[in-house]
């Protein structure tokens, strides 16, 4: 009998492992040789960085005290406080956690199942793609044009593909950023020979066991008979990958039926992350959550929120008072030279929460001025009229944005207005920052109070 039984091996997993593991005895299950680095995954495809560089150590886990089980759990009997690994093994608990994450979403369409047709995030997509990439494939359609997608999308390229990006939106990015942020992103995708495709869903593909054609609803067909087929061990007929990059749906195959409080976005759990349940608690990708602004489930599958969801349930076992407050959804991506990011609500997410918003925008650069490494940056910030609270913000710039994206969910998450980003106090230097007179979030907040 464990004190706790982690179902789930990806960064919830560890994290919990890391801080309980000493204190507890606890076994985390999980199926795979290797945990990812999924993150980092495009950048394989693209041989920036060898693919074992992406396999976590097992000793995140094991280092604190926790033991590893390999194996995929088939079943759990809430009542008995057991679950059964690969069908056979039974482990008892006294506690629970369900963090078994989340799949790539793949439409259930015509020649979804074809050989060719498929998601990005195990160890065993990494390898099929390297696979086909290194062996002449010619020719790839990503489906989806988030931050995954994107990231693909540039990795293909950069092999050599001829590559598609297809989305049902009208603008790439649509859940990171508006669509004026978004236009250089996608100019950058086009002028490096990427074939981006808006406006477009796909509808069905066909082949007889391999892609062979992709039909958007434009009516617009995508041929890969044209191309050469890629030679190598079992995938000799593949012609063309079709990579759905379209959002993920919660692990939760192996769970007893009608047991746990679950909704579209997974485990309903509260601040807690308790589950209806008693001592059974799911957290990351698996748990369907609340968002911080709206206090309504909300999206939220990052790893960003996996880790804090964590954190927040070791500190209850270990008998603390804690409680997470809801995604915030910080985020952020590279599109060639340039680097995108986004947090809280976008304007559009934002009216259809029934928000009256006002933008405030603000265009400097990421150095003095007359420096000459300076490159681009752009801020906006959104703000709620009546309490003129910050709830959404995006930066685009050509160095990294992700502090910035920080320090506006750290505004949101601390309920600051937009007159308290006005008052942020910041730091100037040549080589990193605007002049002292001007800062990039003041500006913006600036812009925003004299629209109030
Ligand atoms: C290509 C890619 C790029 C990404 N980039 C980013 C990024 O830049 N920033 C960011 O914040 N997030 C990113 N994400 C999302 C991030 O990886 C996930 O949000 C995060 O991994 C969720 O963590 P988790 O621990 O909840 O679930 P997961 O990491 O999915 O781990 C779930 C674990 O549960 C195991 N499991 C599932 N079912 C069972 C079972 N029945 N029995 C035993 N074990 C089981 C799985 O095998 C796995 O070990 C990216 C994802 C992908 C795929």
């Amino acid at each position: 009998m464990y004190d706790i039984v982690v179902i789930g091996g990806g960064p919830a997993g560890i994290t919990l492992a890391k801080r309980l593991g000493n204190k507890y005895k606890m076994a985390v299950i999980r199926p795979e040789d290797h945990s990812l680095i999924y993150c980092a995954m495009p950048y394989v495809i693209e041989d920036l960085i060898d693919e074992k560089k992406c396999f976590k150590k097992d000793d995140l886990v094991t280092d604190s005290g926790a033991e590893l089980i390999r194996g995929n759990v088939s079943s759990v009997d809430f009542d008995k406080k057991e679950v059964t690994i690969n069908n056979d093994t039974a482990v008892t608990y006294r506690k629970l956690v369900i963090a078994t994450g989340a799949a790539p979403f793949i439409p259930p369409i015509e020649g979804s199942k074809l050989d060719g047709v498929m998601g990005f995030k195990t160890q065993t997509d990494l390898e099929k793609i390297q696979h086909l990439v290194n062996n002449g494939l010619k020719r790839a359609v990503v489906v989806g044009a988030g931050a995954i997608g994107i990231e693909l999308a540039q990795a293909l390229k950069h092999k050599g593909l001829d590559v598609s990006l297809v989305d049902m939106a009208a603008q790439v990015l649509p859940n990171l950023v508006g669509i004026d942020f978004s236009q250089k992103a996608a100019e950058e995708l086009t002028k490096n020979g990427i074939h981006l495709m808006l406006n477009s869903k796909v509808e069905r593909i066909s082949g007889k066991t391999c892609a062979n054609e992709l039909h958007l609803d434009s009516g617009e067909v995508i041929y890969f008979d044209e191309y050469a087929p890629c030679t190598g061990n079992n995938d000799e007929t593949v012609k063309g990958l079709v990579v759905f990059a379209t959002g993920v749906v919660p692990e939760l195959s192996f769970l007893p039926e009608g047991k746990l409080n679950t909704n579209r976005g997974g485990i309903v759990v509260n601040e807690r992350m308790e589950t209806n349940i008693h001592e059974v608690y799911a957290v990351g990708d698996c748990a369907d959550f609340k968002g911080f602004i709206t206090g309504e489930s909300a999206p939220g599958k990052l790893a960003t929120n996996a880790v804090p969801m964590a954190m927040v349930l070791a500190n209850n076992l270990l008998g603390e008072q804690s409680e997470y407050k809801g995604f915030i959804n910080g985020a952020a991506t590279k599109v060639y030279d340039y680097y995108v990011g986004g947090t809280g609500l976008s304007a559009s997410a934002a009216i259809k929460e029934g928000f009256e918003i006002v933008k405030g925008y603000s265009q400097l650069t990421t150095q003095f001025p007359i420096m000459p490494g300076k490159k681009e940056l752009r801020v906006k910030l959104l703000a709620e009229k009546n309490s003129k609270k910050i709830i959404g913000g995006q930066v685009l710039s050509g160095e990294p944005v992700t502090s910035l994206i920080d320090l506006i969910s750290f505004a949101i998450q601390q309920e600051a207005t937009v007159f308290d980003l006005i008052q942020l106090s910041y730091s100037a230097q040549p080589y990193q920052s605007f002049f002292p007179a001007g800062n990039a979030i003041v500006m913006a907040a600036e812009n925003i109070a004299k629209q109030l």
